[in-house]
């Protein structure tokens, strides 16, 4: 079972925690947790690592330490009862380590990738204190890992490792043993390499950390608990009737989060599904509410579309020149340019007279690839690299999809009706996802308009 952020944000959600895996522990079931930061930690991490690197004024690390004691020790007091002083003298060693390392990266002005990844892991090795503890008062035997400890070994790949397949065994001989006797606390979001340096899983990661040790112990199910009732036909903060599906299966949610729907990180179905675990998200605060169900094969779905999902932070690339026409290797040059220069390509279209090349990457890569760009330009392998960053990218997904004629059909003509201007489109081969870029502006307007479409709000028999 993991808990995200504000599942354990204050001494009631803590609570509500606790009472959840209280109920599992007296029917036997054997549970291990994970849980993240307090909502908002680790943006205060990030934020204060790469202002100290630069800063002269140390004094913000005092500030920030003791901000940090007392929230976590707040709501300790509250959940722990016996048990919090013992919590505490813990807490302690590891604000003092942080502070030791953020002093370090002041006085160095450096802030390695390493470095940076060790600090981000603090709200998780303070939060798992305080959620170890409120097990422990709650009469339930708990103990404290962190994601290395328990057995999670990654690619050296800081701030985005991934599981490596060495960890199944590890978690197997360290984890797995526990659970006949205890409810362990692992820290999500982190692991570390086969050298014992510690990575991040990238973030939200912690889903991601509850897939491997899942799979690592061949658990029945991993239940990511989270703030709304399950996986929703759109984002319930775009869509007001968004409505919660009560099942949906492993592709459809992989095309869903890697498209920006922030419900799960986007490789964190991966183990599930090598293991075939079935995946439940159900919500901290609504606790009998069935929530969804991830699974292998839907069963026959009439549903042609299932879900929306868009990304506003995407930028749009156009590479074009006639000397692309009919020239073999064009396309490997402006993918091994981008690649070299580490940039991710999200969406790809090219036109059928081959004169145009279209990318969908990451707003906050733009520059970097621009730059890899404009040297095939220079060197006059294509003319002209033009760019648009008021654009996004919107997912239509749904596995029905998959040989249903008239989908495209039906969803760029309901653009067409609403006045909405489509950019690109790309339908991945999988036919699990048809995609397409809007002007930023009408993005929303999109989502709504196939959301109405497609009847997304309404109930069906599933
Ligand atoms: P946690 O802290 O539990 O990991 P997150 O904030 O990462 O929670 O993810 C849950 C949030 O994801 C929800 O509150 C919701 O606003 C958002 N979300 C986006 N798309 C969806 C979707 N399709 N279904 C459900 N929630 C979604
Ligand atoms: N605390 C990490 C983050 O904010 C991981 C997580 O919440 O899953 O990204
Ligand atoms: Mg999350």
């Amino acid at each position: 079972m993991k808990f995200g952020g504000t599942s354990v944000a204050d001494a009631d959600s803590v609570t509500q925690v606790v009472d959840i895996v209280e109920r599992h522990y007296l029917r036997d079931d054997e549970v291990a947790v994970v849980v993240s930061a307090q909502r908002g930690v680790t943006d205060q991490l990030i934020a204060i690592a790469e202002e100290i690197v630069k800063s002269q004024d140390t004094s913000t690390i005092g500030s920030f330490i003791h901000s940090l004691r007392v929230r976590h020790e707040k709501v300790l007091n509250q959940v722990a009862g016996d048990y919090a002083s013992e919590a505490c003298k813990e807490m302690e060693n590891r604000l003092a380590n942080l502070e030791n390392i953020l002093d370090a990266v002041h006085h160095l002005r450096e802030l390695t990738p390493r470095s940076r990844d060790y600090i981000i892991t603090f709200g998780e090795r303070l939060n798992a204190l305080v959620v170890c503890a409120a097990f422990r008062q709650r009469g339930i035997p708990s103990t404290v890992l962190d994601g290395c400890e328990a057995g999670i070994v990654t690619t050296p790949q800081h701030g985005e490792a991934m599981a490596l397949p060495a960890s199944d065994g590890r978690i197997k001989s360290r984890l797995l043993p526990l659970l006949t006797e205890m409810v362990p606390v692992v820290m999500g979001f982190m692991g570390c390499t086969e050298n014992g340096i510690i990575t991040t899983l990238g973030r939200s990661g912690s889903d991601y950390s509850a897939a491997i040790l899942g799979a690592g112990i061949d658990a029945d199910e991993i239940w990511i608990w989270t703030d709304v009732d399950g996986i929703m036909t759109s984002d319930p903060r775009v869509i007001d009737n968004a409505r919660v599906l009560s099942t949906i299966s492993y592709l459809e949610v992989m095309e869903l989060s890697y498209f920006g729907a922030k419900v799960m990180h986007p490789r964190s179905i991966e183990p599930a599904m090598r293991k075939n675990i079935l995946v439940r998200v159900k919500n901290t605060f609504n606790p009998d509410h069935p929530g969804t169900c991830i699974v292998h094969h839907e069963k026959r779905d009439t549903r042609v579309v299932k879900a929306l999902t868009y990304i506003d932070k995407v930028a749009l690339v156009s590479i074009c020149g006639a000397q692309m026409i009919g020239r073999p290797g064009v396309a490997k040059m402006i993918f091994s340019a981008l690649a070299d220069a580490e940039v991710n390509v999200m969406m790809i279209s090219q036109g059928s007279s081959e004169a145009n090349i279209t990318l969908i990457i990451d707003e906050t890569q733009l520059n970097i690839a621009k730059v890899a760009l404009t040297a095939l330009v220079k060197q006059g392998m294509v003319r002209e690299v033009t760019t648009n960053r008021d654009v996004c990218a919107v997912a239509v997904v749904g596995c029905g999809m998959a040989g249903a004629r008239g989908t495209g059909g039906r969803i760029f003509t309901a653009l067409g009706e609403a006045g909405i201007n489509v950019m690109m489109i790309s339908q991945g081969s999988s036919e699990v996802n048809i995609s397409f870029v809007v002007d930023q502006a009408d993005g929303q307007k999109a989502m709504r308009t196939l959301h109405d479409e497609f009847r997304l709000s309404e109930e069906d028999d599933e």
